[in-house]
């Protein structure tokens, strides 16, 4: 496994570097986050650890064109800062997990083996329900043949619901695959159903027909029929 720490703390780079190649991983670290979002972007690892503040561009920033390129590796962003917001920020932006510091090594490395698991998805398969089509590989949502714009947890979920249509998905299974099942923690017990709401005003409330159906008690189901 390859892995790319982009982190500008010499001492902490090193640690981690150190830490990764003892756990018989290929790692490799940039000090800065251009340098960073080149080698990410050259799609030779299977795990990016990113730091959030980093000279030349910051780690949202690296996050964004890194996912807007198309690029899936996954990322566990490195935070320093304690308040929710960037966590969600970064959540939001296409990270895979987030990682408060300061953390210890053995967390970091459960959280590295944990992303990389995650399944990559494979290119070519354009995911459909009814007259509704996601590209995995694009990244495009469409539905009636009108493009839809998805914040990239949106896009996340809308996809982990094609995969799994005509499936009834409980809270705990979507915050599972959707969110870090960490993030349940500290990010407040509603954050699926927020998120069903903005799937829905986006995919479904301006058509007729709706697919993101509630079930009662237990969780959503996508299908065609009410
Ligand atoms: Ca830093």
């Amino acid at each position: 496994m390859k892995v790319l720490i982009i982190e500008d703390e010499i001492k902490l780079g090193n640690i981690l570097l150190q830490g990764l190649k003892e756990h018989g991983m290929v790692a490799e670290v940039a000090r800065d986050g251009s340098t960073g979002l080149r080698l990410a972007l050259s799609k030779t690892y299977d795990t990016v650890i990113l730091d959030v503040t980093l000279p030349l561009k910051n780690g949202f920033d690296v996050l964004q064109e890194l996912r807007a390129s198309g690029n899936t590796v996954p990322v566990l962003m490195l935070t320093a800062r304690s308040g929710i917001e960037d966590r969600v920020r970064g959540l939001d932006l296409g990270a895979d997990d987030y990682l408060p510091k300061p953390f210890a090594f053995k967390e970091l490395l459960a959280r590295v083996r944990a992303i990389s698991r995650r399944p990559q998805i494979e290119p070519q398969t354009v995911l459909k329900l009814a007259d509704l089509e996601l590209n995995p590989s694009t990244r495009e949502v469409k539905r009636a043949g009108q493009p839809i714009d998805l914040s990239a947890r949106e896009f996340a979920l809308l996809e982990y619901f094609l995969r799994h249509k005509e499936m009834v998905l409980t809270r705990a299974m979507i915050l599972d695959q959707v969110w870090a099942s960490d993030y349940v923690n500290d990010g407040g017990s509603n954050v699926v159903e927020v998120y069903i709401n903005y799937l829905r005003r986006k995919v479904d409330q301006p058509f007729p027909r709706k697919l993101i159906h509630t079930v009662r008690g237990t969780g959503y189901i996508l299908q065609e029929k009410d």
